[in-house]
């Protein structure tokens, strides 16, 4: 099995304890590579170091929708270089978020458009973080044309997923594919077709129902990948060298076989 995490932030400390050990169980799993996006302007020189130092750790950097009243104009300013000198696999994460409130929605778009700019003058695929604001962020995404990316924790309709697609991203599932109360999440994970989907953990948050109320790991990966499989009524490996090439595809790697 070779499986890539493609949204985990492992480099946040609540791995500060086990990490090297958490990612030796995953890598004995078969999760050997993992995408971790960043969040905000003061970690990403710490995120890249671990990137640096532990094989199959591929950085995005970017400045997150959530923590928008923390971003300065410096940080955009900054990012181009960053991203020339370090070469980032993505843009991320990145994006609008109209679920939490008091979260100034102009200054986040102001903020999401200016680093699509820097990805797309880069090349770069993004991972999006986007939460009750698929048609604001779709609408922006055929204003500025990017090279794809990952819909990170979808949960959209079936007909923004397939302006996603349109746009050439792939579409991410995670530990909530693990609960049955998820109807909708599931339903559409079982519609959408395979060439769409990719599996990610959001560890250490949102974790599967196997491990309900403690901190999500990498690790649980297969859990997802085996309620989706499960789901399709698809056998696992199918669905695990499916899902790996189309992370592939989007970040333009080679198959870590
Ligand atoms: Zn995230």
């Amino acid at each position: 099995m070779d499986l890539i995490d493609t949204h985990c932030h492992i480099d946040v400390e609540d791995f500060d304890a086990d990490r090297a050990v958490v990612l030796d169980r995953c890598r004995r799993l078969g999760i050997r590579r993992l995408i971790v996006p960043a969040v905000i302007a003061r970690t990403w020189r710490n995120l890249l170091d671990l990137c640096h130092r532990e094989p199959g750790l591929l950085p995005a950097l970017g400045l997150h929708p959530v923590y928008i009243d923390q971003h300065s104009d410096a940080d955009l300013a900054a990012l181009p270089s960053w991203v020339a000198r370090e070469c980032p696999v993505a843009i991320g994460e990145i994006g609008l978020d109209y679920f939490v409130n008091d979260l100034n929605r102009d200054r986040q778009q102001q903020v999401f458009e200016a680093q699509l700019i820097v990805a797309r003058d880069a090349g770069l695929p993004v991972v999006l973080h986007v939460r009750k604001a698929h048609d604001q962020v779709l609408a922006t995404l055929k204003r500025i044309k990017v090279r794809g990316g990952f819909a990170h924790a979808f949960n959209g309709s079936l007909q923004q997923a397939e302006q996603y697609i349109d746009l050439g991203f792939k579409l991410g599932f995670g530990g909530m594919l693990t609960f049955e109360r998820s109807n909708k999440l599931r339903s559409l994970a079982k519609a959408l077709p395979l060439e769409a989907l990719v599996l990610e953990t959001d560890a250490p948050d949102m974790t599967v129902v196997a491990h309900r109320g403690e901190r999500n790991s990498p690790e649980y990966l297969p859990d997802c990948l085996r309620a989706l499989a499960d789901l399709r009524g698809e056998d696992p490996g199918v669905i695990a060298a499916a899902t790996t090439q189309n992370a592939e595809a989007v970040l333009g790697l080679a198959s870590a076989l």
